[in-house]
């Protein structure tokens, strides 16, 4: 998964009842190698994280030398407690992976996957303990899911 030529895709979620859902980039563009993300003066880490306490300690691992794992990218991610999702930067340095604060509750978001599901159709799944999501507005648990050309 390192830079150059890699995309990544829009999806757009949306509960099959109620509408409720997110529309998201996920994994990478062709601007995303590491040198950009993690090195140099600007970092866009930064950015894409957007919270300092999580760039400022992610980078100075980066300083001491600790290994970037390959797989980072925009992820989707969930509230364990209320289910409302987020389109947030994955990455990880060493051991460390970014905790992001739910805006809604004091709970740390998980990332979600696709589970298997009809055609068109999906269940998102918390990629830690495998429990299925569910619709924050109305607990229905199916989602219409298109994907989009990719972006770069
Ligand atoms: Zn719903
Ligand atoms: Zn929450």
């Amino acid at each position: 998964m390192k830079g150059g030529g890699i995309m990544g895709e829009i999806h757009d979620l949306r509960c099959e009842k109620c509408g409720y859902g997110i529309k998201t980039w996920l994994g990478i563009g062709m601007m995303y190698s590491p040198e950009m993300i993690f090195e140099g003066t600007d970092p866009s880490l930064v950015e894409l994280v957007d919270d300092e306490q999580i760039s400022t300690s992610a980078l100075e691992l980066v300083k001491t030398g600790a290994e970037i794992n390959d797989h980072y990218g925009h992820a989707l991610y969930a509230c364990t407690n209320d289910f409302y999702l987020f389109n947030k930067f994955y990455f990880k340095i060493d051991e460390m992976e970014p905790e992001y604060p739910c805006p809604y509750c004091d709970n740390t978001l998980k990332r979600i996957t696709f589970a298997k599901g009809r055609a068109g159709v999906t269940r998102l799944q918390f990629i830690d303990d495998e429990k299925f999501w569910h619709c924050p507005k109305c607990g229905n648990d199916s989602m219409n899911e298109v994907s989009f050309s990719n972006w770069d």
